[in-house]
């Protein structure tokens, strides 16, 4: 018998073995958006569906390939966390339409393998600790001019606005500072300058790590914009990383607000060996360099803004080893005139020269 229910969000599993693969199928009543994060062990990944749906049975499927799936309920989303046994080799997501499907093709091994151990090699992280390393003991002589490799990270996106006030996202200002400042920085031809995204979409403070590492950036720039609750705060402060933890009662509170992301969806390293290294070897570097950029950046933003202070703060989005990091709060999207500025295409572009001068400070003068 088959009872059509017109709830509005509906999800139903289904699973279905095909020999070479073991299938899932999350089907809804209407057409959803995922977004899929891995975890480092690749055993383990999450499937974020932008649905809530309080009955789902998972019980019905195969132990043999799935080993767990929690299922996370929160906000607006729900998150399936699957972990895979080690008759599966790896695993395509799709979708398809009429009906509405997400689909989870698991492929299997041929044999079933032994439980593999985490490989450190396969850790971006770690790899880049290992180049850091190399790169320390490598002094290149009349090596041509490389450019330099600039990360800019716009804070929040996606389903995450950051604060809002006075009808502004920060996610849309902060990637209207980001491309001003990619495209000022790359009229110099000794800058390679890389968003984190380009568009407004969500992007874990993991993924935007590794996005760095992978790029083999020399400096990174996380820009955001402040919020107080109570409307008294105003100005420009810049955020180093300290992971001892915030420095001040201020900077605990924006540690709390930035971080938040990460508490929801990712972990720096699952390799707790990982996590180790990072604190104690390359990361040293993104603090005391990240110190040292930000007191270039002080130099100049002071003249175009009410800059307030350097501080630090453990953010997940500054462990970055080896590459210099800062976290720029450009004014305060609460404060009655930070807003007008903030709206100002004329102060956007020089904020963004400021950068710009304190960028070429910080890697060319004697
Ligand atoms: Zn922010």
């Amino acid at each position: 018998m088959l009872i059509a229910v017109n709830t509005a969000f509906a999800v139903k599993i289904k699973h279905a073995d095909h020999g070479e693969f073991y299938r899932v199928v999350i089907q809804t009543d209407k057409p959803v958006n995922f977004e899929e994060i891995p975890f480092l062990d690749a055993k383990t990944f999450v499937l974020s569906i932008d649905t809530t749906s309080k009955k789902i049975n998972k019980k019905l499927l195969k132990r043999k390939y799935i080993k767990s799936l929690d299922i996370i309920y929160s906000g607006d989303s729900t998150k399936f966390v699957f972990e895979v046994s080690n008759k599966v080799k790896g695993y395509k997501i799709f979708t398809l339409k009429k009906p509405y499907r997400i689909v989870i093709d698991f492929l299997k091994t041929e044999k079933p393998q032994p439980e593999q151990k985490i490989s450190l090699h396969d850790d971006p992280i770690y790899n880049l600790i290992v180049q850091y390393e190399l790169k320390q003991k490598k002094t290149p002589v009349d090596a041509p001019a490389e450019k330099k490799i600039i990360v800019i990270d716009p804070g929040h996106g996606g389903r995450d606005p950051g604060a809002i006030a006075y009808g502004l996202k920060e996610k849309d200002v902060n990637l209207k500072i980001a491309r001003k400042l990619k495209k000022i920085l790359e009229k110099d031809p000794r800058f390679k300058v890389y968003l984190t995204r380009n568009s407004d979409r969500f992007v874990s403070l993991y993924s935007r790590t590794v996005f760095a590492v992978k790029k083999k950036a020399d400096l990174f720039i996380s820009i955001h914009c402040n919020a107080s609750p109570t409307r008294t705060e105003s100005g420009t402060y810049i955020y180093t990383l300290n992971l001892r933890g915030a420095r001040s009662k201020l900077a605990r509170l924006v540690e709390q607000r930035e971080n938040k992301a990460v508490i929801d969806y990712v972990r720096v390293s699952t390799n707790p060996y990982v996590n180790r290294i990072v604190a104690d070897l390359a990361i040293s570097t993104t603090m005391t360099e990240g110190r040292n950029f930000a007191r270039y950046l002080r130099k100049y933003l002071k003249h175009i803004t009410d800059f307030k202070d350097i501080d630090s703060a453990n953010f997940a989005v500054l462990k970055t080893p080896g590459i210099p990091s800062v976290l720029i709060e450009v004014l305060y999207l609460t404060d009655p005139v930070d807003i007008q500025l903030l709206k100002s295409e004329k102060f956007i572009e020089n904020f963004s020269y400021s950068v710009y001068n304190a960028v070429v400070d910080y890697f060319f003068q004697e």
